[in-house]
C-alpha cells in the first residue's frame, strides 16, 4: 500500500507538518534525512545556539533543543521516521516513488519537500569551527544578532547583497559599529538597502576586500583581511562575523520533478500557497521560501503544506 503522506525534510517546515498530517490521521512517514559533514537532521537550527524570536519561548531557546522538542510532537502523534536522505524522486505517476538512502523505494500519495536550504559559507576551518562552537560567528544577523555577545561590539558583515544590508541594518542597532567587508568595489544590493549602509555614521563598507581567516580561540577577536587589489593582508579587530554571501537551497535530489526558480528554490504555484507545479506535492519552509527564512515563517508553511495536502487527498477521496 502506498502512504498517503511522505514528508522529506526535518527542520520545523516538516516537523510541523508531521504533527498536523499526524493529527488528520494521515500517518505521516518523515524521511529526516542523514547526518552527514555539510547537514545533519535538523537542519539550519542545529547550527544555532540561541534562539530568542521563536514565540512561547520566553527565556529564549537552544536551536538544538527546539528541534528535539518539535520531532518528540511529531513522535507523540506517531509519525513514523526514517534518518535517511530521499536521492531520486518520480513525480511523473500517482502514487509517487522515492528512492531513500537505504535502497528503500517508497510509494506516497502525496508528499511535502521541506528539505531546507544551507547558508553559504566562506569556507575557512576557523569559520567553521567558531559558528558550530558559538564562538561569535553566525550566518543569520536576525536569528544571533542581538544576543548580549554582540552588543556594543565591533561587527563584520561579509557580502554586498540585499541580506549583507540588511543583517548590516538590524546589527547597527546593537553593534558599536558595522563593517560590511565586499570583494568588489560596487554592492549588488538594491539602491534603498545599500543606502541605509552607506549614510550611517556607524557603519563603513570595506571596498575591494576578502575575509581570508578568521582569529580567535573559543570566540572570535577578529578576522584577516585581504585586498583584492594589492593582496596586501591586515587583522581587523571585532567580536562578531556576519556570513551573508546568500543560501542554496537543498533542491539537488529533485532533478527536474519540480518548477525551480533561476537560483534553484520550488516555485509554488499560486502566492501564500504551497501546492508546486505537480498536482499532489507540497512545498514547506525555507526551500520555498528566499525571503523570510524564519524559523516560525517556515513552521507556518509546514502548517499550510500539511492542510493543503489533507484537503487535496480528501478531494482523491484518500483519508
Ligand atoms: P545575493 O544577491 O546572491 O548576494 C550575495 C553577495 O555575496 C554578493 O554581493 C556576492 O558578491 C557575495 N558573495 C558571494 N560569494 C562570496 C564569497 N565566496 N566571498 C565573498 N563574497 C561573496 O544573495 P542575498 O543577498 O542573500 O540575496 C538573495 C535574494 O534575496 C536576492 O534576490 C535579494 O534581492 C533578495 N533579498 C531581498 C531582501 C529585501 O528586499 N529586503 C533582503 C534579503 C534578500 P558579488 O556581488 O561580487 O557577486
Amino acid at each position: 500500500m502506498p502512504e498517503k503522506i511522505v514528508i522529506i525534510g526535518s527542520g520545523p517546515a516538516a516537523w510541523t507538518a508531521a504533527v498536523y498530517a499526524a493529527r488528520s490521521n494521515l500517518d505521516p512517514f518523515v524521511f529526516e534525512g542523514k547526518p552527514s559533514q555539510e547537514m545533519i537532521p535538523g537542519g539550519q537550527l542545529m547550527f544555532t545556539t540561541e534562539v530568542e524570536n521563536y514565540p512561547g519561548f520566553a527565556e529564549g531557546v537552544d536551536g538544538q533543543g527546539m528541534m528535539m522538542a518539535f520531532r518528540k510532537q511529531a513522535e507523540r502523534f506517531e509519525t513514523r521516521i526514517k534518518t535517511h536522505d530521499i536521492t531520486r524522486v518520480d513525480f511523473s505517476n500517482r502514487p509517487f516513488r522515492l528512492d531513500a538512502t537505504n535502497d528503500e523505494t517508497v510509494e506516497a500519495q502525496a508528499v511535502i519537500v521541506a528539505t531546507g536550504a544551507r547558508a553559504n559559507w566562506l569556507g575557512l576551518p576557523n569559520e567553521q569551527r567558531l559558528a558550530q562552537s558559538g564562538g561569535g560567528v553566525s550566518a543569520c544577523a536576525v536569528c544571533d544578532g542581538a544576543l548580549p555577545v554582540f552588543r556594543d561590539q565591533h561587527l563584520v558583515v561579509v557580502g554586498g547583497g540585499d541580506s549583507a544590508m540588511e543583517e548590516a541594518s538590524y546589527l547597527i542597532k546593537f553593534a558599536s559599529k558595522v563593517s560590511v567587508v565586499h570583494r568588489r568595489e560596487e554592492l549588488r544590493a538594491s539602491k534603498i538597502m545599500q543606502q541605509r549602509i552607506l549614510e550611517s555614521p556607524k557603519a563603513e563598507v570595506v571596498w575591494n576586500s576578502v575575509v581570508i581567516d578568521v582569529l580567535g580561540d573559543d570566540v572570535i577577536t577578529g578576522v584577516r583581511l585581504q585586498d583584492t587589489q594589492s593582496g596586501e593582508e591586515r587583522d581587523v579587530e571585532c567580536g562578531g562575523l556576519f556570513v551573508a554571501i546568500g543560501h542554496t537551497p537543498n533542491t539537488d535530489f529533485l532533478e527536474g520533478a519540480l518548477a525551480l526558480d533561476d537560483k534553484g528554490y520550488i516555485v509554488c504555484s499560486d502566492n501564500f500557497r504551497t501546492a508546486t507545479s505537480v498536482e499532489g506535492v507540497f512545498a514547506a519552509g525555507d526551500v520555498m521560501d528566499s525571503y523570510y527564512r524564519q524559523a516560525v515563517t517556515a513552521a507556518g508553511t509546514g502548517c499550510m503544506a500539511a492542510l493543503d495536502a489533507e484537503r487535496w487527498l480528501a478531494g482523491q477521496g484518500i483519508e
